[in-house]
């Protein structure tokens, strides 16, 4: 009976992803359907309507691509890896766009640094993603620090950005899907890094002041009986 409630607990949650994924798509295809009337019409100068309709189909691909990551159970191999690479790598790759809006990233990472048994490729979705954040939370620019060292038997990895700070009321509803307070968000990204390091058997952690600043933290194990789900 237990068993029953749990499944069907687990389909209603599923339905409801699979209702807001259908929300989020209908708007960018709506106004794309509006666009096509008008420039059928012929009355209208097509031009200035392709921006609009390649962003909002760009929109669409990049909720079905996030979303994805999610609805996919996860296949990955987990790995001895090294964070400090994974970190670099996911750093140079959001260099410039952080560069374009005057923030700085720095690195402090503590010598010597253990591998740690994880999904390279997963890892780096979650880095990727929460680096992302902490430079949109930055509009003004600064600085993001990211600092990794070993805690308790757990390599701690933390993003500490300047940036608008997590108000109150949003801050029960992080990770929940397609909640952003973001013009072009998606709201599926937390959602994915919580899925990804549950997987992992880690933690995530979130310190935030309203215009001061938020710090994430993810807490994985250095190596242990960690392993992808059957
Ligand atoms: P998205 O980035 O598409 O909005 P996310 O799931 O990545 O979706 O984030 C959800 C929301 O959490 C964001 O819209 C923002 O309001 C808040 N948030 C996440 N990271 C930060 C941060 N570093 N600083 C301030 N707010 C943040
Ligand atoms: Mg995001």
């Amino acid at each position: 009976m237990e068993d029953f409630y749990r499944k069907a607990d687990k389909l209603n949650a599923v339905g409801q992803l699979a209702a807001g994924l259908a929300h989020e798509i209908r708007n960018p295809l709506t106004s794309l359907r509006g666009f096509l009337q008008i420039m059928q019409s012929g009355r209208v100068d097509k031009g200035e309507y392709y921006d609009i309709m390649l962003s909002e189909i760009d929109r669409i691909n990049s909720i079905v691509n996030e979303f994805l990551l999610i609805a996919k159970p996860s296949q990955s191999k987990f790995q001895k890896n090294d964070l400090v690479r994974i970190l670099h790598g996911v750093v140079t790759l959001l260099e410039t766009q952080a560069a374009l809006n005057n923030i700085k990233i720095v690195t402090e990472i503590e010598d010597a640094f253990p591998l740690v048994e994880c999904s390279d490729m997963e890892i780096k979705q979650v880095f990727v993603n929460i680096l992302k954040n902490a430079i949109e939370a930055m509009p003004g620019g600064g600085i993001v620090t990211i600092c990794a060292c070993v805690k308790k038997e757990m390599a701690r990895i933390r993003f500490v950005d300047q940036g608008v700070g997590i108000g109150e009321n949003q801050f029960a509803r992080l990770g929940e899907p397609f909640f952003t307070t973001k013009e072009k968000g998606t709201g599926l990204g937390l959602m994915m890094c919580y899925k990804i390091i549950g997987d992992h058997k880690g933690e995530i952690n979130i310190n935030s002041a309203v215009q001061v600043g938020t710090t994430f933290e993810i807490m994985l194990p250095l190596s242990s009986s960690v392993s992808p789900e059957a």
